[in-house]
């Protein structure tokens, strides 16, 4: 007698996982498709019943906010229609953006898991199949509920707020520095490692086109033009990727003042892993002074994450003197 298995959508958006060789292009691209992707991975059909569905055929670095948008609604939809969680199949190469994008969006306690993998389906070790089962087995289980977006690679489950890409090429290429990692995959089952944490309250659907939000790195040298000219050039907000714990230099820090004035003003940490400091360093330039400069700390969420957070909220109309506190709830490290 067969049991009756959970349902898993499962939809594909492109990404190495997806790749297939092709002598016209000289090495890999997307082919195949979410069918494709699922029916080889052994014991997957043990695990659940899956729904295959594909979205795009694109490497990450070309997604569009229009892209993960649609894959929001289709989630959406087939947790309505029944399934118990949904896994989005997609380039690693913006992995880190993409699920904390949705994860600001995300409303439903259903899990909704994005993965993917560092080598394509023909080479040796393809780790695709195993990043797949382990998703729709972190997809199917209880203790998944209530968590947010997660990321899954090479049986470690991230939380979408904290998860980064540090490594380019290596199977263990997804780090989740100070929050920490949300589970490990032992035996088939995602093993949590803290209870649910605290989910700032998700963002209401854009009302309005995705606005242009700049992000500049802080270099030796560094007066701030570039910040300066992203303003001029139309961009509504900019995250500075600063030194160290928030810290610019002294022109830089001028320039800071000047465009507050005009746009909002996100200062995080250009370090791979630590917050944005407060109330440590007192000269021009520090978190101190930037703050009474009117930019915003993003404490722990990382250049990349603040800036997906304002693209959202100016999207989503959220009132720009709400962008202190939606980087104090986002940025909280919390744990029950
Ligand atoms: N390393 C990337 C991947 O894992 C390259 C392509 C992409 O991000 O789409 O998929």
């Amino acid at each position: 007698m067969s049991k009756s298995l959970p349902v898993v959508a499962v939809a594909s958006l492109g990404g190495t996982i997806s790749m297939t060789p092709s002598d016209a292009a000289g090495g890999v691209v997307p082919t195949l498709d979410a069918a494709q992707l699922t029916h080889s991975v052994p014991g997957l059909s043990d695990v659940a019943t899956i729904k295959a569905t594909s979205l795009r055929q694109l490497p990450s670095a070309s997604l569009g906010y229009g892209d993960l948008m649609a894959a929001l609604t289709w989630a959406e939809q087939q947790i309505a229609d029944g399934a118990c969680g949904v896994v989005l199949t997609q380039g690693t190469d913006t992995l880190e953006e993409t699920a904390f994008l949705l994860d600001l969006f995300w409303k439903l306690p259903e899990p909704l898991i994005v993965t993917g993998a560092m080598r394509a389906p023909q080479a040796a070790g393809a780790d695709g199949p195993a990043n797949l089962l382990a998703a729709v087995s972190t997809a199917v289980h209880p203790d998944s509920v209530g968590r947010g977006v997660l990321v899954l690679m090479n049986d470690t489950a991230h939380y979408a707020r904290w998860v980064s890409k540090g490594d380019a090429l290596a199977v263990q290429a997804f780090v989740s520095h100070d929050g920490g990692v949300a589970a490990r995959i032992v035996e088939g089952r995602p093993v949590f490692f803290h209870a649910k944490p605290g989910r700032p309250q998700p963002l209401p659907r854009p009302v309005r086109d995705w606005p242009k939000v700049a992000l500049v790195t802080a270099v030796l040298g560094d007066d701030g033009e570039l910040a300066e000219m992203a303003v001029n050039g139309g961009y509504e907000a900019v995250v500075i990727a600063a030194q160290g714990a928030g810290h610019v230099s002294f022109g830089f820090a001028e320039r800071i003042g000047r465009l507050t004035a005009q746009v909002p003003v996100v200062i995080a940490s250009r370090a791979a892993s630590g917050s944005t400091a407060s109330k440590t360093y007192g000269y021009v330039g520090a978190e101190i002074d930037l703050a009474r400069r009117g930019a915003h700390l993003s404490g722990w969420l990382s250049a990349l994450k603040a800036r997906l957070l304002i693209v959202a909220m100016i999207a989503s109309g959220v009132a720009p003197g709400a962008v202190g506190e939606a980087l104090a709830n986002w940025s909280k490290l919390t744990r029950q």
